[in-house]
């Protein structure tokens, strides 16, 4: 059991080995491998049938020299380039079919095995729209030709029809095998992709939107939030906003250095985030100033929330060194109205902390 279980894993990495060029897309390489193995496969069951049943030696030379054709073509598929493996497989399958309707005569359905090709080539080529609208035609011209010349025409063996039900059930299964391993390794890869566009799309938001030091919204995004509830009028008649400051910061980074001045956005950061309500925003506005967000409430509801942040914002303690720091905030608040533009209420916001600086610091203007 395990040496068979070895033995597949070996096979399957030897599938799915990557194309000899770096730029290539492997996974038509890939699913070309897979339908020669099963090409082989089947091949092998129609020599069964030839021994077992029809006993047509003609048509098992034909089947010996296919797998040879599908072998050598393996092998290829580790050598060449892309386009080579696949017109090599389509030279396969063509000359197949065009011997397989000679010897058996068109009722054995293995014509079908064309759809094969036109799928595969458009999986592989990319926005090649040209080129794969001329290959679907050519595929159609190809078969319609076969048909006015096979279809009246009478085949090398005459089969009974048994057996051309047998071929009829023997070729249905493999050709809808072979598109449904095209199918789904073609589909896997590109909801493999999606899904990485999908994260790739989150993390560029993300970036577009996220202070990378503290971790909180940036200004970009807070100026967003703030159009955001502009445009929704019912919501901004009950809204407030704040710009806040930390005093002294520049004292922090001269005497204590930059890291610990980093520091203290990073924690009064962590304690916006936990002590904020759900629904409100806090955003880095600039260096050390902040914009709060408050949504529905009034300016004095605001102020008592903002006094509880001023006091644990005294309350924090930050190392730095052997000694642990504490720094104050000052805060301008206004109410946004309805009516009021998003310029007008930050220079209101604005003027009200410089306010509260020019008083003393650690207070709340409203
Ligand atoms: P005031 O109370 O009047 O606000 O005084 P202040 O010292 O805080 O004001 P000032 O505007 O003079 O200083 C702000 C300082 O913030 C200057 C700048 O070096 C510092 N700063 C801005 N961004 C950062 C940052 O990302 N990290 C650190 N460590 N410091 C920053
Ligand atoms: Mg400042
Ligand atoms: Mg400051």
């Amino acid at each position: 059991m395990d040496t068979i279980k070895a033995m597949f894993c070996k096979l399957k990495d030897y599938v799915a080995k990557d194309t000899v060029r770096q730029n290539e897309p492997k996974k038509i390489t890939v699913i070309v491998r897979m339908l020669l193995l099963s090409y082989i496969v089947y091949y092998v069951v129609n020599i069964i049938l030839c021994c077992a049943v029809y006993m047509h030696m003609q048509s098992m030379v034909l089947f010996v020299l296919c797998i040879l054709a599908c072998m050598l073509m393996f092998c290829m598929t580790y050598r060449g380039r892309m386009a080579l493996t696949f017109w090599g497989f389509a030279v396969v399958t063509s000359v197949c079919v065009i011997l397989y309707v000679h010897f058996y005569g068109w009722n054995t359905g293995v014509q079908h095995f064309l759809m094969i090709l036109l799928v595969l080539y458009f999986f592989s080529k990319y926005k090649n729209y040209a080129r794969k609208i001329t290959f679907a035609v050519v595929i159609t011209a190809f078969r319609l030709a076969m048909f006015n010349i096979y279809y009246a025409r009478t085949p090398g063996f005459i089969l009974l029809s048994g057996e051309i039900r047998t071929l009829q059930m023997v070729n249905t299964i493999m050709i809808f095998w072979c598109l449904s391993l095209i199918c789904f390794v073609c589909s896997e890869s590109s909801q493999e992709l999606e899904g990485k566009l999908l994260e790739y799309n989150e993390i560029l938001e993300k970036q577009a939107n996220e202070d990378a030091l503290t971790g909180l919204y940036n200004r970009r995004k807070g100026r967003e939030i703030l159009s955001a509830i502009s445009e929704n009028r019912a919501m901004a008649g009950n809204c407030c906003v704040s710009i806040a400051d930390i005093d002294f910061f520049k004292k922090v980074n001269d005497t204590y250095g930059h890291d610990v001045g980093d520091k203290v956005l990073k924690m009064l950061a962590q304690l916006f985030e936990k002590e904020m309500r759900r629904k409100d925003f806090v955003a880095r506005w600039g260096g050390e100033e902040f914009l709060f967000v408050f949504l529905n409430c009034n300016g004095d509801e605001a102020a008592v929330m903002l006094e509880e942040l001023r006091r644990k914002v005294e309350g924090v303690k930050i190392p730095a060194g052997d000694k642990e720091i504490s720094v104050t905030m000052t805060f301008g608040l206004t109410e946004f109205f309805v009516y009021d533009s998003i310029d007008e209420t930050l220079k209101a916001a604005d003027e009200k902390l410089y306010r509260g600086k020019q008083q003393g610091r650690n207070r709340i203007i409203y």
